[in-house]
């Protein structure tokens, strides 16, 4: 810890620990104190750490073709491309660009939407207060959490960030406005739902006003929300959405997909990037969307989500308050601002959570958990809350 306060950038606190291996939706320490992973890595490791069919494809893929130039394409990316276009519903309209991180997909993103200039009347580009979309220039234009932008300004122009309600929507979009960029949970903010009928009202209003709308998919994609992607609980399509986090369950990479029109705007040499859809990271995405698909793991999101958010109402305890978010994405809201103590707590016996802010916990854990898994967790997490609930 030593070794990181001197060496490591001031970007990232000091951490408590520092973990060696892991195996299913378990990590060990360098001391070798074993704990339960509800985090995955937040929303990363979709299928717990060493699966069998992503070290096979890894290893695979780079014993055979690692990396090629963007001048040539290889068989892992068209057949990732081509996957994304049908999980989406994208289908037959669907591209794919490929980057590296959540953030990059953003990027990618925020250039679609200059590119829907209307005749250079659309210099407007909508988000929502407290979502989070990233660190670089342009997804930090977009993220609304002023705290995290000041130092960098000047940032990109026309970001205006509104409130997450269905009447602010319909004073902000008119037809100035290029895109609106929806996090459709907002898992940095604490797990925040947006209010019913919200993005069924985006898209009304978008598609009247000729704005994309793109939806980060970022953290909730990929399964997680016990859908392939968080939108499909309104039943509509987008123009756009950003992946990333869990879709190579580790390896990191991000994608844009586009729909419809949205499929026309980007043309030849106006993005691109060198490890962007390389044949490693895509080879480790199809084994992962692949091994999703074929052991039911977005229904297992969805059912163990339900057991999940059931074992947390069981333990009626004081400091429980409001339970958040969709599938295996879950926030629990704290009605005395105890989420570090917690989480603190939690990982003195032996599981790993997280406190995004002082009054919410949040849960991520990998997409295979089961019985055990959950049993455990049951027993973990009260005796963490047992632990906070002795006053200091
Ligand atoms: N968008 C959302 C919704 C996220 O949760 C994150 C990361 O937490 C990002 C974007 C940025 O992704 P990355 O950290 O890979 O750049």
């Amino acid at each position: 810890m030593d070794r990181f306060g001197r060496r490591m950038m001031r970007t990232l606190a000091t951490p408590q620990l520092m973990l060696a291996r892991g195996e299913g939706c378990r990590v060990w320490d360098v001391d070798g104190k074993e704990y339960l992973d509800f985090l995955a890595g937040i929303a990363v490791n979709s299928l717990g750490h060493a699966h069998p069919v992503l070290v096979d494809a890894v290893s695979k893929q780079i014993a055979t073709l690692a990396h090629v130039s963007n001048y040539f394409a290889t068989p892992p990316q068209l057949e990732l491309a081509e996957r994304l276009a049908r999980l989406t519903g994208a289908g037959d309209s669907g591209r794919v660009y490929f980057c590296n991180s959540g953030a990059e997909a953003n990027e990618a993103a925020f250039k679609l939407a200059r590119l829907n200039r209307g005749d250079g009347r659309r210099k407007r580009v909508l988000a929502l207060n407290n979502a989070f979309h990233g660190r670089t220039m342009g997804s930090l234009a977009l993220t609304g959490k002023p705290p995290m932008r000041e130092a960098f300004e000047p940032l990109p122009s026309g970001v205006e960030h509104i409130e997450s309600t269905i009447a602010a929507l319909e004073a902000a979009i008119d037809d100035r406005v290029a895109a609106l960029f929806i996090e459709p949970i907002k898992g940095e903010a604490g797990v925040l739902d947006l209010p019913d009928g919200f993005l069924r009202r985006a898209r009304e209003l978008t598609e009247q006003h000729g704005a994309l709308l793109i939806i980060d998919e970022i953290q909730t994609g990929v399964g997680r929300t016990g859908r392939w992607f968080a939108y499909e609980h309104a039943g509509i399509v987008p123009d756009a959405i950003t992946i990333a986090k869990g879709m190579a369950g580790g390896v990191p990479i991000g994608a844009l997909v586009t729909y419809g029109w949205a499929s026309e705007l980007f043309t030849r040499g106006q993005h691109g990037s060198t490890f962007g859809g390389n044949p490693l990271a895509t080879a480790a995405a199809n084994a992962v969307l692949g091994e999703i698909e074929s052991s039911g793991l977005v229904e297992n999101a969805a059912r163990r989500g339900e057991e999940l958010r059931a074992i947390i109402r069981d333990f009626d305890s004081p400091l429980i308050g409001a339970i958040r978010g969709s599938g295996l994405l879950i926030g629990i809201g704290l009605t005395d601002g105890e989420g570090h103590r917690l989480s603190d707590a939690a990982l003195a016996n032996g599981l790993i959570i997280n406190a995004p802010n002082e009054s919410s916990i949040r849960l991520a854990p990998p997409l295979i958990v089961g019985d055990r898994e959950l049993a455990e967790f049951r027993e973990k997490f009260g005796r963490a809350l047992a632990d906070v609930a002795v006053p200091r």
